[in-house]
């Protein structure tokens, strides 16, 4: 059943090795297509989810790729992080990797203009979650993991450029990338690689919290050099790439994997008909 719904090659590139995946909310999740490419060839998998709600959902999906540990955390509150990070040592021991698949910002944050919407609440609140979390996880993964390891987190082209409406999220991924240079940095003597993804506009309930995100995925699409979505295979695969040992000799980046969407400066379309 490893990877119900995506169409995930089968092989033994994560045989042995045992993860963390954290941010399955649903199906339609990243965090969940990343695990189902993990445990397609062979990983086993640790799932943590935000809080009761959604062990509904979760449940299911990890039961379906056979893990045996699930267990809820919500990164904002340490005890939470403490007691997740005492079954997961309790029950593997180590760690090989870590996908660290969370973020969230208030709705009234990611609409309309930057300045004006921007509160100091909101805006620390999305900082703690998106970017904090992360060095947060970093620090007490890095400690189950003494033979090395390999850890991602997900990223947005909107931390580069700005993206209408992206707004205080943008700047939390900006953070977050600059964070995961300076974990990779730190982690590098201790043979842990520390990278991050930055996957185009997918249809994932982060994604409806902001205004307009049909929009990303349909200009996404249209101004990407390979002219399509980005597919949850494509993600999954530049996951299961970094979090081998196919990997090992890259720490520190940011890749994009968004169908060529980061790279085009002015799409034919818009460069066609102007004046002068
Ligand atoms: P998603 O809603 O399925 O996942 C977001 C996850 O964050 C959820 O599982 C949620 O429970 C978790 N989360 C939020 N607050 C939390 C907290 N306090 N404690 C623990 N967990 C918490 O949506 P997704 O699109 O799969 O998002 C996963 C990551 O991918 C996010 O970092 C997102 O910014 C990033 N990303 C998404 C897209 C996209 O278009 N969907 C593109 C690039 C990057």
């Amino acid at each position: 059943m490893a990877g119900e719904g995506f169409d995930m090659p089968k092989g033994d590139l994560m045989k042995g090795k045992k993860g963390l995946v954290m941010g399955v909310a649903n199906g339609n999740s990243i965090a969940w297509g990343i695990a189902a490419q993990l445990a397609a060839q062979g990983a086993e998998i640790a799932f943590t989810y935000q809080g009761e709600a959604l062990e509904r959902r979760v449940r299911p999906l990890a039961e379906s790729v056979g893990a045996s540990v699930l267990v809820p955390c919500d990164v904002t509150d340490d005890a939470s992080m403490d007691a997740a990070f005492a079954e997961i040592e309790k029950q593997f021991g180590k760690l090989d990797f870590v996908v660290h698949s969370v973020a969230f910002a208030n709705k009234n944050e990611l609409k309309g203009s930057f300045v004006e919407n921007t509160t100091r609440d909101s805006f620390l609140l999305a900082m703690n979650i998106s970017v904090f979390s992360f060095v947060d996880v970093a620090k007490r993964a890095a400690k189950l993991m003494p033979d090395g390891g390999s850890m991602i987190t997900m990223t947005y082209l909107g931390a580069e450029r700005t993206i209408p409406n992206y707004n205080t999220m943008g700047v939390a991924k900006a953070g977050l990338e600059a964070a995961t240079r300076y974990i990779a940095r730190d982690l590098g003597p201790s043979k842990i690689r520390v990278n991050a993804i930055s996957a185009g506009a997918m249809r994932t309930l982060a994604l409806a919290g902001i205004s307009g995100g049909r929009g990303m995925i349909a200009q996404g699409r249209a101004f990407s050099a390979l002219k399509e979505d980005t597919s949850m295979e494509g993600v999954a695969g530049a996951a299961l790439w970094l979090l081998s040992d196919l990997g090992r000799s890259t720490t520190g980046e940011v890749v994009h994997v968004d169908a060529g969407f980061h790279m085009i400066g002015l799409p034919e379309e818009l460069a066609e008909g102007g004046e002068g």
